[in-house]
């Protein structure tokens, strides 16, 4: 397991990255980030929003509302006990700015490529257990090629295969679709029951999770 000073390290060197303002992709450069040493979830998303850039914590705004909801919907009792058990970070970790249509900008390939020496190295010092995986940047890294409605209900171990009730892994990994309200995904009915199953093996992972290696659940 991480120490806290390890942890607290990496985030310090994290923060004060410019990499992307350097290289002339962002005027500003915020990083933002949460979690603890003996965190065993890790939950990655694409990149913070403009709220989350103000206040410098993940999942502040309105997909924040509504993530923390389906947290709570897999178990979780309170946000506070979310925010405590896993580690929050994303792809990019600065805010991209907006994008033509008005939503947040998609970081580009090149910003993703600048910023994945950090998240290789959050994994490899936090080595979580599960893996949640929300939306399609996140998705793209580590399951890549494959539609929403093929992933979302599932989890996968880091190579790929799905895994079944009583397989092991580690880290296991369970794709969220974005909670934003710009994804019209979830209109559908048979998407929202994907989303339904996903929390429900979400569950599942969170109970069994005092194992060392979490089963497929
Ligand atoms: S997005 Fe990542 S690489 Fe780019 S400036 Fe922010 S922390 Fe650095």
């Amino acid at each position: 397991m991480a120490t806290d000073l390890q942890l607290a390290r990496l985030h310090r060197e994290i923060v004060g990255c410019t990499r992307c303002v350097d290289a002339g992709y962002l005027p500003l450069a915020a990083p933002v980030l949460s979690g603890y040493a003996d965190n065993r979830f890790m939950l990655i998303g694409q990149a913070p929003g403009a709220v989350e850039a103000e206040r410098r914590l993940p999942f502040q705004g309105r997909s924040g509302k509504v993530l923390m909801q389906w947290l709570a919907r897999a178990g979780f009792a309170t946000e506070v006990e979310a925010r405590r058990r896993i580690y929050m970070t994303s792809i990019t970790k600065c805010f991209p700015g907006k994008g033509a249509a008005g939503g947040d900008r998609r970081p580009s390939r090149a910003e993703v490529e600048l910023c994945r020496p950090h998240l290789d190295r959050q994994l490899a010092l936090i080595r979580p257990a599960l893996l949640i995986l929300v939306g399609g940047l996140a998705h793209e890294r580590f399951l890549p090629g494959r539609p929403l409605a093929d992933l979302v209900g599932r989890v996968f171990d880091q190579s790929g295969r799905e895994l079944g009730p009583r397989t092991r892994a580690r880290p296991v990994l369970l794709p969220l679709p974005h909670p934003s309200g710009a994804s019209r995904w979830l209109n559908d009915p048979a998407n929202r029951d994907l989303l339904d199953r996903a929390l429900g093996r979400l569950r599942s992972l969170l109970a069994a999770s005092l194992d060392q290696e979490l089963v497929g659940a």
